[in-house]
């Protein structure tokens, strides 16, 4: 079961040293190569798919559009982020080298007509999984970086407004000079399996009833990613880990989580839900999972999501939808 994990598929150079320059971000828009990517209210700016640039895609895509799409003056308060450039051999449509820009526009960015026919507003969580991989990293970056610059426009320290700095990655103070720059919070994500391999699932009450995923928290201040883990799946479902084996993780700027995904092993065949924010937990052997995913006793999360990525690994192979085929 334990196999390393592969190098993941980077979509995007985000060229770190050389957006730090000054003047960096100004130069790349001035050349007109540059292509951008459009959020507005913490969406993306997204292409439905029969308005793809490659028409024949059967999936959503990031509307990229070029400096001349672009209105003469963006809306007062929009923020530029440089985003990196497309690496080749990743599969997206882009070709290789062309520089992505994110424009996050301001809440009251007034009229948009310029936005093209065919493209809306879309949040990741309703869309995410229908964007084809190469596109949804990108979402998921413009996202996170978007959501820091939303929430932080004033000084921690004294209050004062703080400028944007080093291509959209760092804001300063104006009055103190304190440097800031975007935050994560790390979250444990656990696929509970017992000592006869069934996994434990839980249901949330925030959740219809017959959704079923992984036990996720917060790792707290001075805490382990894997203390955290063993602390949460204790006070949430009531079982002991005797032993966490990591998967992978997945950047979730829903508002800024870094999810830290595990295999978490018990000996206990016991759960007890804590009934505050899990409503049930329960047991599935691989073909009762299969089974029940089948007739739709239990739904589990998305494809697009690390806690389906968690259930997949301890599953061997991918669980089938309703109505797919082997
Ligand atoms: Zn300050």
């Amino acid at each position: 079961m334990t196999k390393p994990n592969t190098s993941p598929d980077v979509v995007l150079d985000r060229q770190c040293e050389q957006r730090n320059e000054q003047g960096f971000l100004e130069t790349v828009m001035s050349t007109g190569t540059y292509r951008a990517v459009i959020f507005h209210n913490r969406k993306a700016l997204i292409s439905e798919p029969e308005h793809s640039p490659d028409h024949n895609s059967p999936d959503y895509s990031v509307t990229y559009l070029s400096p001349t799409q672009l209105p003469r003056d963006l809306p007062a308060g929009t923020q530029t982020v440089y985003l990196g450039k497309v690496l080749p051999g990743q599969g997206h449509p882009l070709a290789a080298g062309t520089p992505l820009i994110l424009f996050a526009l301001p809440h009251d960015a007034g009229e948009l007509g310029w936005v093209p026919d065919g493209s809306s507003f879309m949040g990741y969580r309703d869309v995410g999984q229908q964007l084809r991989a190469a596109d949804a990293q990108i979402v998921i970056q413009a996202q996170a970086v978007a959501n820091w610059h939303a929430t932080h426009t004033f000084c921690p320290r004294c209050g004062n407004p703080m400028e944007p700095m080093k291509a959209g990655w760092m804001r300063r103070c104006v009055q103190d000079g304190s440097e800031h720059f975007p935050r994560t919070d790390p979250a444990a994500i656990v696929a509970i399996v017992g000592a006869d391999e069934r996994i434990l699932l839980a249901n949330n009450f925030q959740w219809d009833q017959k959704r079923y995923s992984t036990v996720a928290g917060f790792v707290e201040a001075g805490e382990s990613a894997e203390a955290g883990a063993v602390r949460e799946i204790a006070e949430e479902v009531g079982v002991r880990l005797h032993a966490l084996h990591y998967v992978a993780s997945q950047a979730w700027p829903f508002p800024r989580s870094l999810m830290l995904g595990y295999i978490g092993y018990t000996n206990d065949t016991v759960a007890t839900p804590d009934l505050t924010e899990v409503r049930a937990a329960k047991w599935f052997s691989r073909a009762e999972l299969q089974g029940a995913v089948l007739n739709g006793e239990a739904v589990i999360s998305s494809r697009a999501s690390i806690a389906r990525e968690l259930i997949e690994h301890w599953y061997g192979g991918k669980i089938l939808e309703p109505g797919e085929q082997a």
